[in-house]
């Protein structure tokens, strides 16, 4: 990227003098002058990230690109985008960690020393995402699900440890210290930070990745952040930057103020309903306008979370006194506080409620229309107001058996009632509001119905604390909502099992269980393997339909509970106003909780009890069923591109999640993949989660689309995680067959409908399609992360045209697909020859386009993805020798 012939800086470092200070900063206002408030802040954003970090020709072209976008609201040029910290959770850096400890291995292999491979800036990796609500409703449900999560989780743990101190920069927040992105808002975030450059201290934006798709929550307190596949962030580690297209910047103009009963969850909820219906899929979003001064940033950060589930790569608000607020109230020093403000200010980055840049497109949103809302049953992006459940409910047309001993639950019993997600337990005020209303249910002496499941995880230790101290704590264990950990819990799929009654009646066919949930993400089988329908909502609703207990009840007309004595309780009577919150808010209030109640956590005895090796190369063990080095890790994997025709291995519909691909679930006992842990010896009882083993490919290989509700449609009433194997007309597990068509040399590839990959960030959905051997994945289009997960595993994206997906494509089995995508045929958005040859002789051809972006990803793809780039890369640098790639395909 250095430009060896340039002689003069057209962008050079100016002096940021500060209470004393002489640091290097990039003046945008002197650089740009009137053109950079035409820009949206996240543009201007960027815009001193790659002037910092580009160079030569290749920076001049893109700041013209970047100034020229004021004009059109578009462009087609991309940028580099170097973020100063990655942040992990467990079960994404354990596949990265695993990748990074087998490169060693190949770097060993090739006659380099294996400790030259460190990431190169900071990575946080928080253990969150593997807590599940076992133990509830009792004082000690925090210990004991603590407890279950080591013990179950060691061999994992052991090796994130051994991680922490091999490699250089990886820092791990133990079970018990939050969610990832609290934890992110709370202690890492520091909006305005400073790096060492050039033997000079810069002050620069706080900028970072997360390999976690709510990564953009950080947004809500100026932190441009974004999700990316664990893939990317490998390769932002080891010092390549991450490509993009310069966004597209969606200006969501917010107007008015929330009124009395709605809440941060009512807004993030309408807006990811009216984003999503004008598809704002892979763009910027940025808020501006005279709304968004009435929000606190806890408010804010509610809304920026929500950006995957809204579509967007994220979802900004720019720096002002509420961010300063925030920080002050969560134990920021006050000096770090001037020094953001006077850096935002001085950078043209402080927000400014009259100011409308130009932004691509614009939608306006009127805060004080927003009304109490949910999102259900099966996608975030559908909207109801908090009456409307049962009409959804009766939609989905459930007819009841008659049952005796399941007479007493309703049709749609409360089977999970969670509070729960770094979304709705970051902001203190859905928490208070969530206590209010146990105060008021248990005063009236209102209890949770016998068979509902109720459970609070906040993002945050310190939540504890300003709960205890606003008299909270006590009321919400008395209803049954008492804290039982701090982590993902039941938003990731870890509510434990249900109670006995629900299950029971799911088997009678007596009813079907509803989730209740303060989370993000609602799709069937998210939150439960055994529910098919959840309701997102606020905290405090949580409470009210978790005493309900029956998900059909109409909380605006009818009671909550009835009591002994006949007298109906509302909601009305439960809810709590603006002003109780806020005087519970002021009570509970201490800055000094969050670091202390963090450290404490941090200091979590059983976490540093367990023994990890402190060698270079991790001590893989041949018996383990959790920790394997994975083939493809290796510097002789091969480019996938080529000419060829290949079988469909899977052809399935519209909206793919991350979840149908690569399950994150509890392992059912009776399926394929438990028999393959059981076979070696692990116990059939406590088999835990898939995501608990994406540090064994072999298992993770198996697990690939096992999922009840994803529909194969290469042939009617196929089994789960079967497909059919074209050649003989057998219907076997997935990967047998995928091994059939390696074995006999026929290469394979991936048909799908619509958005293939939406939902969680997991590189594991990739890298098992890599395992089974799949080249290409054709589909009408993709989710912005899969698609980047996909090329860095070195499989090609290829975008049908409309009209030619998988039900018009109508593939029968024999028809194969030709793909000519060599290595020179491979360009950003190029045109690509498909044809279907037809098993009856017919050919098809398909005017399909490659789903890449960027050069780099094009580079990415002829070196067969991510890992082999980094390996060759740095066998390189150090002077060893690569072996050739053990595969050449046509
Ligand atoms: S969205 Fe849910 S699973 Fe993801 S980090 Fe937040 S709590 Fe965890």
């Amino acid at each position: 990227m250095e430009n060896t012939n340039e002689t003069r800086d057209d962008f050079p470092a100016a002096l940021f003098e500060f209470e004393g200070q002489s640091l290097r900063w990039m003046d945008l206002p002197t650089l740009f002058g009137d053109r950079l408030p035409c820009l949206p802040v996240v543009l201007r954003l960027l815009l001193e990230n790659l002037l910092r970090n580009m160079r030569g020709d290749e920076r001049r072209a893109a700041v013209a690109a970047l100034l020229a976008w004021i004009d059109t609201g578009t462009s087609e040029a991309e940028i580099a985008f170097q973020p100063g910290r990655v942040l992990m959770h467990d079960t994404t850096s354990t596949p990265a960690l695993v990748d990074i400890a087998a490169m060693r291995n190949a770097l060993a292999e090739a006659g380099v020393d294996p400790s030259v491979l460190n990431p190169g800036l900071p990575v946080d990796v928080s253990v969150d995402h593997s807590l599940a609500v076992e133990a509830f409703a009792q004082k000690n449900a925090p210990t004991l699900n603590l407890q279950h999560e080591i013990r179950r989780n060691q061999e994992r743990y052991r090796f994130l440890r051994w991680a922490s101190k091999a490699l250089t920069g990886v820092h791990i927040n133990p079970p018990g210290t939050g969610i990832m992105h609290t934890i992110n808002l709370e202690q890492l975030a520091t909006v305005v930070t400073t790096e060492e450059r050039d033997g000079a201290t810069w002050i620069v934006p706080d900028m970072m990745i997360g390999t976690d798709s709510h990564t953009p929550m950080v947004n809500g307190i100026g932190v441009l952040g974004w999700g990316v596949g664990g893939l990317e962030a490998q390769t932002v580690m080891f010092g390549m930057p991450t490509m993009l297209r310069i966004p597209d910047v969606i200006g969501v103009r917010l107007v008015g103020s929330l009124q009395p009963g709605s809440l941060a969850t009512d807004l993030a909820l309408t807006v990811t309903q009216r984003l999503r219906a004008i598809g704002v899929a892979g763009e910027f979003v940025e808020y501006f306008g005279p709304g968004v001064a009435t929000l606190t940033a806890g408010e804010r950060a509610v809304v920026a979370n929500m950006a995957p589930e809204y579509g967007a790569t994220t979802g900004y608000f720019a720096i002002d006194q509420s961010t300063l607020d925030y920080l002050r109230a969560t134990g920021r020093a006050e000096a770090h506080l001037r020094r953001v403000e006077a850096y935002a200010r001085r950078a043209g980055l402080w927000f400014d409620p009259e100011a409308t840049p130009r932004y691509t497109r614009t939608i306006e949103i009127d805060l004080d229309a927003i009304g109490m809302h949910v999102a259900g049953p099966r996608r975030p992006q559908d909207l109801l107001s908090y009456a409307d459940i049962g009409r959804a409910l009766d939609a989905v047309g459930f007819a009841a058996k008659a049952s005796v001993e399941a007479a007493a639950m309703p049709r749609h019993p409360v089977g999970i009632a969670a509070i729960t997600s770094c979304t709705n337990t970051s902001d203190p005020a859905l928490l208070i509001a969530a206590g209010l209303v146990a105060r008021k249910a248990r005063r009236l002496g209102l209890a949770v119905p016998h068979w509902v499941k109720t459970s609070m995880a906040p993002g945050s230790p310190a939540a504890a604390s300003y709960l205890e101290r606003a008299g909270l704590l006590d009321d919400l264990d008395a209803v049954g909502f008492g804290i039982v950990g701090y982590g993902c819990t039941t938003c990731i799929g870890n509510p434990g099992p249900l109670t006995e009654p629900v299950r029971q009646a799911q088997v009678d066919g007596h009813s079907k269980a509803v989730a209740i949930l303060s989370g993000n993400r609602n799709f069937p089988g998210r939150v439960h393997p055994d529910i098919e329908l959840s309701f997102i909502m606020s905290p405090p609703l949580v409470v009210a339909f978790g005493l309900a207990g029956d998900a059909e009840r109409d909380l605006s007309a009818q009671p909550v509970q009835t009591l002994p004595d006949g007298r109906a309780v509302h909601l009305a009577d439960l809810w709590p106003t603006r002003e109780e919150i806020a005087t519970h808010l002021a009570l509970g209030a201490d800055p000094a909780d969050y670091r202390r109640d963090f450290k404490i956590a941090s200091a979590n005895p059983l976490w540093h009890a367990l023994e990890a090796p402190s060698t270079p190369l991790f001590p893989w063990d041949a018996a383990s069923t959790a920790l394997r080095r994975p083939p493809f890790a290796a510097v002789t994997e091969g480019s996938l591109l080529g000419h060829y025709a290949a079988y469909p291995l899977m052809v399935v519909g519209d909206d793919i999640t991350t979840d149908h691909i690569s399950p994150a679930s509890a392992i059912p006992p009776d399926s394929l993949v438990a028999d393959f842990l059981v076979a070696r010896g692990d116990d059939r009882r406590d088999l835990n989660v898939f995501a608990s083993r994406r540090g064994n490919w072999e298992v993770m290989m198996r697990a690939a689309f096992h999922s009840k509700t994803l529909v194969n449609m290469l042939a009617p009433g196929l089994p789960l995680a079967h497909t059919l194997h074209v050649p003989s007309g057998d219907v076997q597990p997935i990967w047998d067959v995928a091994q059939r068509y390696r074995e006999a040399g026929d290469s394979v590839v991936l048909v799908a409908g619509e958005r293939y990959g939406t939902g969680s960030s997991r590189d594991w959905a990739a890298k098992g399609q890599r395992l089974l051997g799949i080249r290409a994945v054709l589909a009408l289009s993709f989710e912005r992360i899969h698609r980047s997960n996909l090329i860095g595993m070195g499989i090609l994206p290829l975008r049908l045209p409309a009209g030619t997906g998988p039900q018009a494509l109508a593939l029968a089995p024999g028809d194969r697909i030709e793909i000519t995508a060599g290595p020179a045929d491979i360009a950003p958005r190029a045109s690509v020859a498909v044809r279907v040859l037809r098993a009856d002789g017919r050919i098809e051809p398909i005017a399909a386009t490659a789903a890449v972006e960027t050069q780099l990803e094009v580079d990415l793809l002829r070196q067969g993805g991510v890992i082999p780039a980094i390996l060759k890369q740095t066998i390189a640098a150090h002077g060893g020798k690569a072996p050739e790639p053990a595969h050449a395909l046509a």
